[in-house]
């Protein structure tokens, strides 16, 4: 298999090409983020925190997973722009033990409210089967993340911002690493409209085949009436603060996060990503991560030598099997 030569897409991502140097069009086509952009962005977050703090009972929602991006983005929510957090935690039914640990431990140590959902173990197990059978999505949404996290993150988005507008909570953040979020969408406003476009690619589909029982994990059309000036303005800080793998596990650490030594190299919370990656490897052949990977090679902020090591690692197989097993589908092999 052939890879770019600056960052780590293979010649079997979708829509990829190479100049004569070995340098793939999405290397050519995303500008690395410089310093100077960085820095407006950040200014205009403090600008945005300053209008919107202490309106109500919390500045800002954030999708906790307890992984280490995530509680990275809790610590610089709380203690560097000092903000009331609640802590959205969707348990999909596969958080690792130790991610739960550290979930409490996290929220209690940096003194943010804590809201842990979870919905019928069932529910689950029927939507994360039915996207690890068949193809229930565009091969497009399929370009960035595994079928089966498509399908939780779309709950997950859908959750906090249905419990943003509950709650009148005016932002809501996501520890998404540079590579998942580009500078251009690091802050930007909610709204129906915009919704309503989204829950083509994920929401729809999903309830088409899975049915009524997914529907309160998504937006009903009562959320959708409400005010847009009731609608949250997103916010991904990783995007344009300083991100090193390394640096970030070092710096929780300190605060007592643990790493899990249950889940698979990509993921620090997540005992289903094994069996996702496997699957989409198998059915595209490339790592689900490649996109997310490649993005933070480009920004500088990984070697490529080790992003390639992570998109080429073979999944851990009794991990790939424990999935399967509770999820109840075979593997074919
Ligand atoms: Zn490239």
């Amino acid at each position: 298999m052939n890879c770019c030569t600056r960052c780590v897409l293979p010649d079997t991502f979708p829509g990829i090409t190479f100049d004569q140097d070995g340098v793939c069009n999405y290397c050519r086509n995303n500008p690395v983020p410089d310093a100077e952009g960085k820095k407006a962005l950040l200014a205009k977050f403090e600008a945005l925190i300053e209008g919107k703090r202490s309106q109500g009972p919390f500045d800002v929602i954030l999708a906790y997973s307890g992984g280490k991006d995530s509680t990275y983005t809790l610590s610089l929510l709380r203690e560097r722009f000092g903000l009331k957090v609640l802590a959205f935690v969707f348990d999909n039914g596969f958080i690792s033990g130790q991610s739960m640990e550290n979930i409490r431990l996290m929220t209690d140590t940096l003194g943010a409210a804590c809201f842990i959902f979870r919905p019928p173990f069932p529910v689950m197990k029927k939507a994360f089967a039915l996207a690890a059978g068949s193809d229930i999505y565009s091969p497009k949404t399929l370009d960035r993340a595994s079928s089966i996290c498509t399908t939780c993150i779309g709950m997950v988005k859908a959750m906090v911002l249905k419990t943003a507008l509950s709650y009148g909570i005016p932002l809501a953040a996501f520890g998404w690493s540079p590579g998942q979020a580009p500078l251009s969408s690091a802050i930007m406003q909610t709204g129906p409209r915009l919704q309503r476009f989204s829950d083509k690619s994920v929401r729809d589909p999903l309830v088409k085949l899975a049915g009524p029982e997914v529907e309160p994990y998504f937006l009903t059309d009562d959320d959708l009436a409400k005010d847009p000036s009731r609608w949250p303005v997103n916010v991904h800080p990783l995007a344009f603060m300083d991100y090193d793998e390394d640096d970030i596990v070092r710096k929780i650490g300190e605060l007592g996060w643990v790493k899990p030594v249950d889940t698979d190299p990509n993921s620090t919370n997540c005992l289903l990503n094994a069996l996702a990656n496997h699957l989409h490897r198998e059915r595209f052949h490339f790592h689900p991560y490649a996109w997310e990977i490649a993005g933070i090679v480009r920004s500088g902020c990984m070697d490529r030598a080790q992003g390639l090591e992570k998109v080429s690692q073979e999944e851990d197989r009794e991990m790939v099997n424990y999935a399967a097993r509770l999820l109840g589908i075979g593997l074919g092999r």
